[in-house]
């Protein structure tokens, strides 16, 4: 009961998982594992740990209902190198402990992201905040990363003369770019460790800090095998309906109880009005225009949209 001690854990301890062209994720420690989420859970009634599937059975129970507490009795620390940029991202998830590299009292590394080619794309057309799916060509892609290099050179040598003559640190960086990699200790614990996954693993977040992701959910899963699957088939593969979306998908899947349903869900209130007969079946989609679009491409692509 006393510390806990996860073997897939302790395996991976200290080792450096390369994430980018020059970052890594490494965990630095953790507390607790899937076996500590169900003691926290359990101790309202004085029962300890039982086999693995009524562990796991109760761990899914947690997350499916949202009993987040336990959850937050886990801990990870991660040593983390990474672009300004993705840390710029990253650091707006609050209920992290942090602590950063200092550029006013350590000289900056002359390390810099430079995209792979693959990952060089023109601006996307129908996501403002986004790139196209479909790489440059080489040529263009080799021509655009010179260019970057070129401007990363030139503020580093800057950044180099500055010091050198003297200046202070803390001014002598401000010139630097968004690519240039920063270092950071990140601590957190399970339940705001999954908040940060499911929406840094979304389509929607930028691939680079997407990569981060997909490297510490893989660093969580050697730490709570079980509590990650069901974060992973609760709320990363699921998808939320709202009141109108379930009366239409039970009135597709013809299930009964669809008028109870749907004064229940109060649908008909947001411009999707219910038509129904006598019999009070529905005879009309309930829903209508771009919430009848949503509700498709939920179902087509069985992501949160
Ligand atoms: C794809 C994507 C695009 C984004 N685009 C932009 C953008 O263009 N501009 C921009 O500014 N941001 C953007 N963000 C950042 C986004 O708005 C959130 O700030 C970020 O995802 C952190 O989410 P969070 O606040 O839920 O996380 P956390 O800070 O980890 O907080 C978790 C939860 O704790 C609670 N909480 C934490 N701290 C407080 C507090 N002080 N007060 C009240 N409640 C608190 C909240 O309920 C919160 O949901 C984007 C994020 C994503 C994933």
């Amino acid at each position: 009961m006393a510390h806990c001690v996860v073997p897939e854990a302790e395996a991976i301890l200290d080792r450096e998982f390369k994430v980018l062209d020059k970052g890594f994720v490494r965990l630095v420690d953790y507390m607790g594992g899937d076996s500590r989420i169900v003691q926290a859970a359990r101790v309202s009634y004085g029962e300890g740990t039982k086999s693995y599937r009524e562990d796991a059975g109760l761990i899914d129970y947690l997350m499916r209902h949202e009993h987040t507490s336990p959850f937050e009795q886990v801990s990870l620390s991660f040593h983390i190198k990474l672009p300004i940029f993705v840390a710029r991202q990253w650091i707006r998830h609050r209920t992290a402990r942090v602590n950063e590299i200092s550029g006013r009292y350590s000289i900056m590394k002359d390390e810099f992201y430079l995209p792979a080619d693959a990952d060089v794309a023109a601006q996307s057309e129908d996501n403002k905040q986004g790139r196209a799916e479909e790489p440059m060509d080489a040529a263009e892609a080799a021509k655009i990363k010179a260019l970057l290099e070129k401007g990363q050179h030139a503020a580093y040598g800057d950044y180099s003369s500055l010091v050198e003559e003297g200046l202070a640190r803390e001014l002598a960086r401000i010139n630097l770019p968004l690519s240039l990699y920063t270092e950071w200790y990140w601590q957190i614990d399970l339940h705001n460790l999954f908040r940060f996954l499911s929406l840094r693993l979304d389509p929607h977040a930028q691939k680079e800090i997407r990569l981060y992701a997909q490297t510490m959910l893989e660093i969580t899963r050697a730490v709570a095998p079980a509590a990650t699957e069901s974060f992973e088939r609760n709320i990363l593969h699921g998808v939320r309906f709202n009141g109108a979306e379930m009366v239409e998908l039970k009135r597709r899947l013809g299930a009964a109880g669809v008028k109870a349903a749907s004064v229940a869900a109060g649908a008909g209130k947001d411009g999707n009005a219910t038509s129904e007969n006598a019999s009070g079946q529905s005879q009309e989609p309930l829903l209508k225009g771009k919430a009848l679009e949503r509700f498709e491409e939920k179902l087509r692509s069985g992501k949160q949209i």
